[in-house]
């Protein structure tokens, strides 16, 4: 069986994708290419950690949930600065990004400099708005785990806030050229770690965001109301119980393009060379057989339709061939309009009693004694018969099957 390990946002997505690209990344461990926007972000990540965690002031945590509570009242200024902290100025901010620089994934040198040009950029202008305007942090890069009415999930969450209410802020750095506020509301990733803080904090959730550091543009959404994370939490439970199955199928798509592992993934890969005249003399005869099979289902259904014209005429059922004899049989289903049926039950105030609003919940409820004739009446007159017919063939003129 595949790990039951806990869901990231990063591994839910990657699931709802393309299970097989899962299974290459999370169960045999893979590597993927490196890409210069992923190191890149990596980089902006952690000198924004260098630069906010000295402004940490924890907050009070759940009891059970790993750092055990703190308060407000814990948090006494670095003994050695002898007052509150400082922020980095902006050389040692600088030099904090030259230390964390790499140089992996990019495409070329000059894609490396225009990088760490924008990264100098961005980190100055935020370390400027971040002077004048010091946020108030709660916990930065922190790990949280939590079990989300019996999924296990975890996420690693770049910032926590304060907000001006006392509640707490998600804020998710965004390197990314664009960023709209729908980003935020609509983002599972923020969703799940809502969820993440409210299982490990004990101050309620007030906001999520996602921080455009392009812009420095906070694009904000009140914290979910718990149903409207219902859906997350279905879709969570599919892919745990999909991971569980170990249901790995290749899921092609656009995402394809941006794959490490099409060599090997059975959509893309190429026949072995020494297979390959074989393949393609099976693949030839499997198609001609296919369109003999159309060629011969056209054929059937006109000689059925021909003998059916016929016995109905003659009024039989029973036609003898030389080495069979064909026998005509009945079949009969009812089809109700669903659309129809609802409201009738709806203004009659006995609308669960469609069940699963199948055909056969249907004639169920037709037979029930404890719904009205009449409602019963007018629900069966929505309701169609449709009558087939089919030869089936008995071996032998004796009649033997
Ligand atoms: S190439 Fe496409 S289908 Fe194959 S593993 Fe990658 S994402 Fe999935």
């Amino acid at each position: 069986m595949a790990s039951a390990a806990a869901l990231s946002y990063s591994s839910y997505r990657t699931y709802l994708e393309c299970p097989l690209r899962w299974k290459y990344l999370y169960v045999e461990h893979r590597p993927e290419l490196p890409r210069g926007y992923f190191t890149f972000g990596r980089v902006i990540h952690s000198v924004l950690e260098e630069l906010v965690r000295p402004f940490v002031v924890a907050a009070p945590r759940r009891p059970g949930s790993g750092d055990g509570q703190k308060t407000l009242d814990d948090w006494s200024p670095d003994p050695a600065a002898g007052s509150a902290p400082r922020p980095l100025n902006p050389e040692e901010l600088l030099r904090e990004y030259d230390r964390a620089w790499s140089g992996t994934g990019y495409s070329s040198p000059e894609e490396e400099a225009r990088y760490r040009a924008l990264g100098r950029e961005l980190l100055l202008r935020f370390l400027d708005q971040f002077v004048r305007n010091p946020s108030t942090p709660v916990a930065v890069e922190e790990h949280l785990e939590t079990r989300w009415d019996g999924i296990p999930i975890h996420g690693y969450i770049d910032r926590i806030d304060r907000t001006p209410t006392g509640g707490l802020e998600i804020v998710d750095y965004k390197t990314s050229r664009e960023l709209s506020a729908e980003d935020a509301r609509d983002s599972d990733q923020l969703s799940i770690y809502q969820v993440l803080v409210e299982g490990n904090y004990a101050e309620p959730v007030e906001r999520l965001t996602l921080l455009h550091l392009r812009s420095l543009v906070p694009h904000r959404s009140p914290a979910r109301a718990r149903t409207a994370l219902d859906p997350l939490h279905v879709r969570l439970g599919m892919v745990a119980d999909g991971i569980r199955e170990q249901a790995f199928e290749p899921t092609p798509g656009r995402h394809c393009a941006r794959c490490d592992f099409r060599t090997i993934c059975p959509e893309f890969k190429t026949v072995p060379a020494p297979e390959g005249r074989r393949l393609a003399a099976l693949v030839d005869r499997f198609e001609s057989l296919r369109s003999d099979e159309r060629r011969l289902e056209g054929e059937l259904a006109r000689a059925a339709e021909e003998l059916h014209r016929a016995a109905e005429e003659l009024g039989l059922h029973r036609v003898p061939g030389t080495r069979s004899i064909a026998v005509r049989r009945r079949e009969e289903a009812w089809q109700y309009s669903l659309d129809a049926v609802r409201p009738l039950l709806a203004g009659a105030g006995v609308a669960d009693r469609l069940g699963h609003e199948t055909a056969s919940d249907v004639r169920r409820l037709l037979r029930d004694a404890e719904v009205p004739a009449e409602l019963r009446r007018r629900v069966a007159e929505t309701g169609s018969r449709r009558v087939r017919w089919y030869w089936e063939l008995e071996n032998g003129a004796d009649g033997s099957r």
